[in-house]
């Protein structure tokens, strides 16, 4: 069983939560932007030569949306462990209770399951 995070370990956390949050919503509206601009630059000097660039553009915004979609999720899960620190059971599993293991927080920090659970629920996380 691994041991429970000291004060300054989960402050650390905190802090690492907090940049990570800062950034995602960096990327998240700069490519909303993007995704936005590129809907709404349909005029017909814009009209692509062939077919096959159409079918690209309309490839690459999907994409784009499809990476809002994960960084969204992301950041709603940032916010849960933000307030998993606050009611002090940050670094706990939401399964089994147990303690997680502090280097699978460093690699990720908003992670709800220690990884025998993340393993039995088939998450990503
Ligand atoms: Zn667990």
């Amino acid at each position: 069983m691994a041991a429970s995070l000291k004060p300054e370990e989960i402050e650390s956390f905190r802090r690492l939560l907090g940049s990570l949050d800062d950034r995602l919503r960096g990327n998240v509206d700069r490519m909303t932007e993007e995704a936005l601009r590129g809907e709404n630059s349909t005029n017909l000097s814009n009209v692509p030569l062939h077919m096959a660039d159409v079918g690209t553009e309309n490839y690459d915004q999907e994409f784009t949306l499809g990476l809002i979609e994960n960084e969204q999720e992301t950041l709603k899960q940032i916010g849960e462990a933000m307030g998993r620190i606050r009611d002090g059971s940050y670094g706990r599993c939401v399964e089994c209770e147990q303690p997680i293991a502090k280097a699978r927080l460093e690699a990720l920090p908003y992670t709800r399951y220690c990884i025998e659970c993340a393993r039995k629920l088939e998450t990503r996380e």
